[in-house]
């Protein structure tokens, strides 16, 4: 190849590569979970990698009983990220970490959390804050009220004394659409079928900022529980689903368009993606 065809050629790779849209860098956060995070995080690493638009990279915390040496080792640098991740659900991070985070979503970083990382870290004010609501942990009335639709679709916040957290038996179930005029939620269907899960009922937290888009009839609290939520805190956006008990519930195509445009929203403001052809209906749930 002669000098001026391969610097065209050259000038053809690097403008082709200019062109092409940066992916949105996510940071993923793992390593204690009372759940298999092992098999969920290349899951939830696959939903979002194979959608072209981001890049993740995962940090994993120390094991459980580790010393506060390997704790000091290790120290996320969440404002590298357009977005962080978290399915994480064990040990109270070092206070440097908690603040990091803290300051990162405050300072308008954006956080995402999935099913049990919902569960961690009940004393920890800000984060409650973050995640809107949240289940075990010693969560009680303390904590905050239950939020919840009831069945004339009026959303309800109830301060009555009671535990955070309970679900029952794992089963598909139907999620419901509450505000159609979201991005993460426009042109779903109003209720679609969800792959096996587990049903998440009860949560309770500061609920301050938080939009309910989505919810799904609880048989044992018999209310309208939240789906799929955004939360802001500060500058900062935050996006919430309490689904994805196990990698079988995020096979479900509906939870992974969910779990796409719920990062993409959270780090950017707006959802780019298209919903997909099998996305589920209110009778077929649609998995891959
Ligand atoms: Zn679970």
């Amino acid at each position: 190849m002669n000098y001026l065809k391969s610097l065209s050629l050259l000038f053809i790779v690097f403008s082709s590569v200019n062109v092409l849209p940066a992916k949105i860098r996510v940071l993923l956060i793992d390593g204690q979970n009372n759940h298999n995070w092992k098999a969920t995080t290349p899951v939830m690493v696959d939903i979002l990698e194979s959608s072209g638009s981001f890049k993740v990279t995962v940090s994993t915390s120390p094991p459980k009983k580790s010393e506060a040496a390997a704790w000091a080792k290790w120290n996320p640098k969440f404002n590298s990220y357009a977005v962080t991740v978290s399915n994480y659900n064990g040990e109270m991070w070092p206070k440097e970490v908690q603040d990091n985070l803290t300051n990162y979503v405050k300072g308008g970083g954006s956080f995402v959390v999935v099913h049990a990382a919902n569960n961690a870290f009940g004393q920890w004010k800000e984060y409650n804050q973050m995640i809107g609501l949240g289940g075990w942990g010693g969560r009680n009335e303390k904590s905050g009220p239950y939020l919840f639709y009831n069945d004339l679709g009026k959303l309800v916040r109830d301060p009555r004394p009671g535990r955070g957290g309970s679900h029952g038996p794992q089963s598909e179930f139907i999620v419901q659409v509450r505000d159609f005029k979201h991005s993460i939620t426009k042109g779903m269907p109003q209720k679609w079928l969800h792959s096996k899960d587990e049903l998440y009922d009860s949560l309770r937290g500061p609920a301050e900022k938080v939009k309910i888009l989505a919810t799904a009839y609880s048989e044992k609290s018999k209310k309208h529980e939240p789906m799929i939520m955004t939360i802001s805190y500060g500058k900062g956006r935050v996006f919430h689903t309490p689904m994805g008990h196990a990698d079988y519930s995020m096979k479900c195509i509906g939870f992974q368009e969910v779990l796409r445009r719920g990062t993409e929203w959270a780090a950017t403001g707006q959802v780019t993606s298209e919903l997909p052809l099998d996305f589920p209906t209110e009778r077929k749930v649609s998995s891959q």
